[in-house]
């Protein structure tokens, strides 16, 4: 298959230039490839053929119908079959060229996504939060759209349009030095008053293409914000911020047009008095015998493609300028060095008992907060059960994502069954840690392909076996086509206990010998909650397990509580011992969570 065959999906591998056209030189082949080499060399071909061509075949036919001939009908016959060959050698390439193009085109875009794709969902968590996603993805289509486009500029359309004038401009030298120092002069004139003027242009355009990109990045904010829209009436504070950033991209816009005349205005005046000048001097040649009919018709004609192929090349430059800039830009934003990955030959980790170490671990998500865990201890023995307890940003998500190598430690080890975990191969690490999330974020696809996300090859049959183990199977076939429902966006139409559910039958189906729970809070009702924890109960018999718990009465049955503050691990005990000390975290949390709970009294006599 084309992904399996072409992609380094190891993430160790993706290492990506810094610039946007380092990245293009250095997947060039795995983007482009020969097609893209064979259609620039007929696209030259044929553009300078249909372009030139042209005034070489009026002048041949001119020059034979005013010279003598001894055979006039052989002469006649090998005027015409040169320009039909000629012709359809143009013809071909040209037919050729499109074809080519349209394969390659597709192709590229495909390739250059998925490869942008698989970087960065090898990019670490860190980077990700730190981006807009609708930026991001917009920026990662238009890359994938565009860069085809700038390469085919740069090397078929802006090659073709020097190609064309160098050969040209050679035809007319060749022919009389006064005309073609003449439109050497043009050339250069114009090509000195784009070198000046070209900056003017694409800093306009610069400021319009960021504009852009604010649009799209405002937009996906306000829309992924819908429901604070609603529940805090803000749809005129939203208008507002996005009318300020349209407006300025229309003052932007106007500026740019505006640059765009004052660039153009000149050159088309130019033109006039160039060509002017070039038919006064032919006329005279011509009176003075130096040029025959043949070679002024050749001559305006010429002029006008090697004129039109300037302009074209000078559009083509802008464009290309314009949209290479865009995507390098997009490409800058989106790059950086992959912090979290797999080091070269990294075995994989192999767990036979599933005992969790965390050695003295010290981290913290940017050098310019505070550290979330300082000298961090903990350990897990194969089979336990362990519940993290504590206040709100007491780093109990911190120390699971630590566990899944989403982040990356400063000080400290972690291991599991005495393998470092930095050291292992990342795929491997996550296959054997299943985790159920507070809140499931699905994938807008059917439930059947959220289920068996992580084992693409389970039948129909285990996938169902799942859903009735995680207490799913009920409502999912109450949905309007069962297990073929689309969830919505990020899972939309579902409840957050069904997303739990869910999630809790994809972590069976996955088997994995560590599970990791951050327990659902508020979103269950009682019903749904007693489903969810015979569930939960079933699926992490055996494995070694970290719960995070909100409801404290869910931790009666594992080993060993941890309640963290501030990153610390300030008691440990199981239940039971843990209300003993009255004056404990523990116990205080309790008794917030139970104060009007008739179970307190006894369980604190235990
Ligand atoms: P808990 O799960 O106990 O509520 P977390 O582990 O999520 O706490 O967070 C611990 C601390 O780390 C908090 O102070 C929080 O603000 C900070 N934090 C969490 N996630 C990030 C992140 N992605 N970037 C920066 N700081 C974070």
């Amino acid at each position: 298959m084309f992904i399996k065959s072409k992609f380094p999906l190891e993430c160790r591998m993706v290492r990506n230039p810094k610039t946007m056209i380092g990245y293009l030189r250095k997947n060039f082949w795995l983007f482009f490839g020969w097609g893209f080499v064979f259609h620039c060399l007929l696209f030259i071909v044929s553009r300078t053929g249909f372009e030139l061509f042209p005034p070489v075949q009026m002048r041949m036919i001119a020059n034979f119908l005013e010279s003598q001939h001894d055979n006039f009908w052989a002469s006649a016959a090998t005027v015409v079959a040169i320009i039909l060959a000629a012709t359809v050698v143009f013809r071909i390439a040209d037919i050729f060229q499109h074809r080519i193009w349209q394969r390659v085109r597709p192709r590229s875009r495909t390739a250059v996504t998925l490869d942008l794709i698989n970087y960065l969902h090898c990019q670490s968590m860190g980077f990700i939060n730190s981006k807009m996603l609708g930026k991001m993805s917009q920026q990662v289509n238009n890359i994938g759209m565009t860069a085809g486009l700038v390469m085919q500029k740069a090397f078929a359309e802006i090659a073709a349009s020097l190609v064309v004038l160098v050969i040209g401009l050679a035809l007319i030298l060749q022919l009389h030095w006064g005309i073609g120092a003449i439109i050497g002069g043009n050339i250069l004139i114009l090509l000195v008053w784009f070198r000046i003027n070209f900056h003017r242009i694409v800093a306009t355009n610069r400021k319009l293409a960021e504009t852009v990109s604010q649009i799209h990045g405002a937009t996906t904010d306000t829309l992924g914000g819908s429901m604070n829209v609603r529940a805090f009436s803000g749809r005129k504070k939203e208008l507002g911020i996005l009318g300020k950033i349209m407006s300025r991209y229309d003052s932007r816009f106007q500026a740019h047009l505006l640059a765009d005349r004052v660039f153009w205005a000149p050159l088309e005046f130019l033109e006039e008095f160039i060509f002017a000048a070039l038919v006064l001097l032919c006329i005279l040649y011509f009176r003075n015998g130096i040029m025959s009919v043949g070679d002024v018709v050749f001559v305006v004609g010429a002029y006008a493609s090697i004129n039109a192929n300037i302009w074209n090349f000078i559009w083509k430059w802008t464009e290309m300028f314009e949209a290479g800039t865009e995507i390098y830009q997009n490409y800058s934003e989106i790059n950086a060095r992959i912090t979290i990955k797999d080091e070269f030959n990294a075995p994989a980790l192999t767990v036979s008992h599933g005992n969790i170490v965390f050695d003295k671990v010290n981290f913290r998500y940017d050098k310019k907060t505070d550290w979330v865990l300082k000298n961090f201890s903990l350990a897990a023995r194969g089979g336990e059960h362990i519940g993290i307890v504590g206040v709100s940003g007491s780093g109990k998500s911190t120390i699971i994502r630590l566990l899944m190598r989403l982040y990356d430690i400063n000080g400290g080890k972690i291991s599991i069954d005495g393998q470092n975990i930095a050291k292992v191969s990342l795929d491997s690490l996550r296959k054997n840690i299943a985790f159920i999330p507070q809140d499931t974020a699905l994938f807008n696809r059917t439930i059947f392909e959220n289920l068996r996300y992580t084992m693409e090859h389970v039948s129909r049959r285990d996938v169902q076996r799942a859903a009735k183990f995680a207490g799913a199977h009920d409502f999912i076939m109450q949905q309007p086509d069962g297990y073929n429902t689309i969830v919505g966006d990020r899972g939309a139409k579902m409840s957050g206990g069904q997303r739990q559910r869910i999630a809790i039958a994809r972590a069976f189906l996955q088997n994995a010998p560590i599970l990791l729970v951050d327990e659902a809070t508020s979103s269950l009702d009682s019903e749904t909650e007693e489903i969810v924890q015979k569930s939960l109960a079933k699926i992490s018999r055996d494995r070694t397990t970290l719960i995070i718990a909100h409801r404290l009465s869910t931790l009666k049955r594992v080993d060993k509580i941890i309640v963290l503050s501030g990153g610390k691990i300030v008691e440990t005990g199981t239940h039971t011992e843990l209300l003993k000390k009255k004056r404990g975290l523990y116990a205080k949390m309790w008794r917030n969570q139970n104060s009007t709970n008739s179970e307190f009294l006894p369980e604190e006599q235990e």
